[in-house]
């Protein structure tokens, strides 16, 4: 017969065990049901998603919406509608070369007229960081030089006026630098502020509280000159001229979108 200090003895140990196998279910993991092994996710390219719009100026045979099919023709006959296009198909060839990323959407492809608004609503709908519009010029045969517009700030105006400004710049100083050096007499005429409905900020997809598109029209060079003509469409090498043109203007965007991003 077990003594009282032997029961007690004994409870203390019944008590001793029973904690120590309530710590010990307290220290037992759960099992856990195994995570499935994460597909890698690749990280974007940076300029993944940018859109950008190109603008060749004017086309076609009839006036639509604003935009006259022809404005300029140069001193041997050819017609501003054709060369627009032409150097609008070699920035896009280019900034796809350049920057394969990047989503590069014409208005135009054909000769084809498009209004003024539904060219510019082409950046609205695509949510473009940048529109380009391309021109070339007449007047009276020897002004001449490369010009670039922006729409002008104030009432009803230019919300992005100076971001607009730096991309115009952009463009500006390089395409003068790649006419310069085909021809020592190119001038730079700078930028110019000018209220064109091509650039309305409203068919564009801007606001005041949201200004997410960049935009300018170019306009080359005037094609009313020979000398400037020649060296566009005659000889030594006018192919090579329009893909330095479309190359300066290619590289305008790609820096602008960097300045920007
Ligand atoms: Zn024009």
């Amino acid at each position: 017969m077990m003594s009282k200090a032997g029961i007690r003895r004994c409870c203390l140990l019944v008590v001793f065990a029973l904690l120590a196998l309530w710590t010990g279910c307290e220290t037992v993991t759960p099992p856990t049901t195994p995570t499935p092994p994460s597909t890698p996710t690749p990280d974007p390219p940076t300029s993944s998603g940018v859109t950008v719009v190109i603008d060749p100026g004017h086309g076609g045979s009839t006036r639509v919406g604003g935009s006259s099919p022809n404005n300029a023709t140069s001193y041997s006959g050819k017609l501003e509608k054709h060369l627009t296009l032409e150097l609008g198909q070699l920035v896009r060839d280019k900034l796809n070369a350049l920057s394969p990323d990047l989503n590069v959407v014409m208005t135009r492809t054909s000769d084809v007229n498009v209004g003024l608004s539904a060219r510019a609503n082409r950046a609205r709908d695509t949510g473009a960081v940048v529109f380009v519009s391309l021109h070339f010029n007449a007047f009276n045969a020897s002004a001449r030089g490369v010009e670039t517009h922006v729409r002008p700030g104030g009432d009803g105006g230019n919300v992005n006026l100076t971001k607009d400004r730096g991309l115009a710049q952009r463009i500006q100083s390089r395409v003068f630098s790649a006419l310069k050096s085909h021809d020592a007499n190119a001038k730079d005429r700078g930028l110019k502020e000018t209220r064109l409905a091509v650039l309305n900020d409203l068919s564009l997809g801007n606001s005041a509280s949201q200004s997410r598109n960049r935009a300018c029209l170019l306009e080359i060079e005037f094609i009313d000159v020979q000398t400037v003509d020649r060296v566009l469409n005659i000889a030594p090498n006018p192919a090579q001229v329009k893909r330095d043109v479309a190359e300066a203007i290619a590289e305008g965007i790609i820096a602008d979108i960097d300045a920007n991003s």
